[in-house]
């Protein structure tokens, strides 16, 4: 099928974190492309089960499982179910990401472990997994969420901004090497975007992101979601390695 055709072809996609947020949001704007979709979640089983209604009142079919990304091992279970109950996993989007904020000189070696783990090590973990079907196929889409503060830095977040940059290096080092097998990977990187994530941030965080970022508003995961499954389509296919900011202008020059 021409990437311009005006019925482009329904996959299969995996997206990481998909109980909630930014994830919620990403496997609902796939699911309404008509892709069967299958989220991962690490313990909030009600709101996979959200997504999952979500998912098919866009129509299309869906799979939740149980997962933890920082670990491989789960992760291999993981693709081993979405296969059985949907098929080749052809639209990988790693999205599961936690943060645990702190001051570089009283982070632990758990805080900074932790996120590296789960929001960079787990994407090594997805993508080496889907990889080789991928390249039977000749055909795959990897979708990796970082973040503006991987690429400014923030302040109390050291872990978190070295993990959403390593993300951008990964992804196109991904890029690179599959690029002859019709293997795409790009980045996405959200500024402040309105989830749990940042549900839990001082107000006066909100009115400081209200402020500075130019479109004067927080993002909604809607918004990275839409991004995120165009990035997934089949008209995408000329776009590979690159890191498509969706933060309201807040990155900037960056
Ligand atoms: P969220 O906290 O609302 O959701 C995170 C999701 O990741 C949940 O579904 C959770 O179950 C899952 N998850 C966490 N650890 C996991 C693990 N080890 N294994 C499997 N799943 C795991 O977060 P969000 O705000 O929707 O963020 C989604 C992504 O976007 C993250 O990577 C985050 O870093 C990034 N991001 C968010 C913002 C923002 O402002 N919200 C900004 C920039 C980047």
């Amino acid at each position: 099928m021409s990437a311009t055709s005006s019925s482009a072809t329904t996959r299969v996609a995996f997206v990481t974190g998909g109980s909630r947020g930014i994830g919620r949001a990403a496997a609902v704007s796939l699911a309404e492309a008509g892709h069967r979709v299958a989220i991962c979640f690490s313990s909030d089983k009600d709101g996979a089960e959200d997504t999952l209604t979500a998912i098919r009142a866009a129509g299309s079919e869906g799979l939740a499982v149980q997962a933890d990304v920082a670990d491989a091992e789960s992760v291999d279970a993981a693709f081993k179910e979405i296969e059985a109950a949907l098929g080749t996993v052809e639209l990988l989007v790693n999205n599961a990401g936690i943060t645990r904020d702190g001051l570089l000189m009283r982070m632990s070696d758990a805080q900074w472990g932790d996120v590296i783990q789960t929001n960079l090590t787990g994407a090594f973990h997805t993508i080496r997994r889907a990889t080789p079907k991928m390249m039977k196929g000749r055909f795959g889409r990897i979708v990796n969420v970082s973040s503006v503060s991987g690429q400014t830095g923030q302040a109390g977040q050291a872990n978190y901004s070295a993990a959403k940059a390593g993300l951008v290096g990964l992804t196109r080092a991904v890029a690179r090497e599959l690029a002859s097998r019709g293997i795409t990977a790009n980045i996405v990187a959200p500024g402040p975007i309105v989830t749990a994530m940042t549900e839990g941030l001082p107000d006066d965080w909100r009115s400081w992101a209200e402020q500075t970022v130019p479109l004067g508003r927080l993002g909604t995961p809607e918004e990275v979601g839409g991004v995120i499954a165009f990035l997934c389509s089949d008209i995408a296919g000329y776009v590979t390695g690159a890191l498509v900011p969706v933060d309201g202008g807040l990155g900037m020059g960056h």
